[in-house]
C-alpha cells in the first residue's frame, strides 16, 4: 500500500491491561466515519464478541491457508493464537478515503510500518509495572500464570515504544483519551492530508 492511499491509517498498540480496547471502543463512537479493521484470529470468541465485527474467527488450517495465499498485510503469533490483518479489506477502505484503526500487537504494528509508511503509529504505555499488575489482576478472567506471561511479554513490548511516533500513558482514562483523540484529529491536518486546500482558498484571490 501505498502513499497514494486517501485514508488515513492509525495503528495502536499497547501491552494487555493497558485499556487499548476501551479507548479503541470510545473513539470510535466519538468519530463515526472511523473503521476498524477487522482481523483474522484462530482464537476462539469471548462472551459478546460476534464474527465478522470483533474479528473474522477461523481455524488455525484457514489462517495457515489464507496466510499463504498473501491474504494478510502482516500477522503474527501473540499468546498462541495467530492474528492476522486481510490485507484487501483494508486497502479498500483506505482506498475509499475513510479512516481506520488498527487493533494489533507490536510485532505487527512494525510488518505494517514497511506496508503503510504513513501510517499513525502510536503506543499506548501503562503508567507503572505495578499499575499493570494491577489492572491485569482485576481481570477475573486471568490466572496468576496468564498475568506473569503478560507482563513479561509487555516489558519486551515497551521496549519497542520508541519505533512509534506518539507515546500515550493511560494514567487516567479519561486524560489519555484526550491525549489518543488530539493525535488522531491532529494527524488529519496535515498538508499531504490535505491536497489541493490551500489551492482551493488561494484560488480567485486578487490581490
Ligand atoms: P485479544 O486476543 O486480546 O483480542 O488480542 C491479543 C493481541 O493481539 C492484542 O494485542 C491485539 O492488538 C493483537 N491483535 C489483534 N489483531 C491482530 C492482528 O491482526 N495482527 C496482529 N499482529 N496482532 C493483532
Amino acid at each position: 500500500m501505498t502513499s497514494s492511499l486517501l485514508g488515513q491509517a492509525y495503528i495502536i498498540c499497547a501491552p494487555s491491561g493497558t485499556g487499548k480496547s476501551t479507548l479503541i471502543k470510545r473513539l470510535l463512537s466519538d468519530l463515526p466515519g472511523f473503521a476498524f479493521s477487522v482481523s483474522c484470529t484462530t482464537r476462539a470468541p469471548r462472551a459478546g464478541e460476534v464474527n465478522g465485527r470483533d474479528y473474522h474467527f477461523v481455524t488455525r488450517a484457514e489462517f495457515e491457508r489464507m496466510r499463504g495465499l498473501g491474504h494478510f498485510a502482516e500477522w503474527a503469533e501473540v499468546h498462541g493464537n495467530f492474528y492476522g490483518t486481510p490485507l484487501a479489506e483494508a486497502r479498500a477502505i483506505l482506498e475509499s478515503g475513510r479512516d481506520i484503526i488498527f487493533d494489533i500487537d507490536v510485532q505487527g504494528a512494525l510488518q505494517l510500518k514497511q506496508t503503510i509508511p504513513d501510517g499513525c503509529f502510536i503506543f499506548l504505555l501503562p503508567p507503572s509495572r505495578q499499575a499493570l499488575v494491577e489492572r491485569l489482576s482485576r481481570r477475573a478472567s486471568d490466572g496468576p500464570e496468564v498475568i506473569a506471561r503478560r507482563l513479561a511479554n509487555a516489558r519486551n513490548e515497551i521496549r519497542q515504544a520508541p519505533e512509534f511516533q506518539y507515546l500515550i500513558v493511560n494514567a487516567d482514562l479519561d486524560q489519555a483519551y484526550a491525549e489518543l483523540r488530539a493525535v488522531v484529529v491532529a494527524q488529519k491536518l496535515a498538508p499531504e492530508r490535505n491536497p489541493g486546500l490551500v489551492d482551493s482558498i488561494l484560488a480567485g484571490w486578487s490581490d
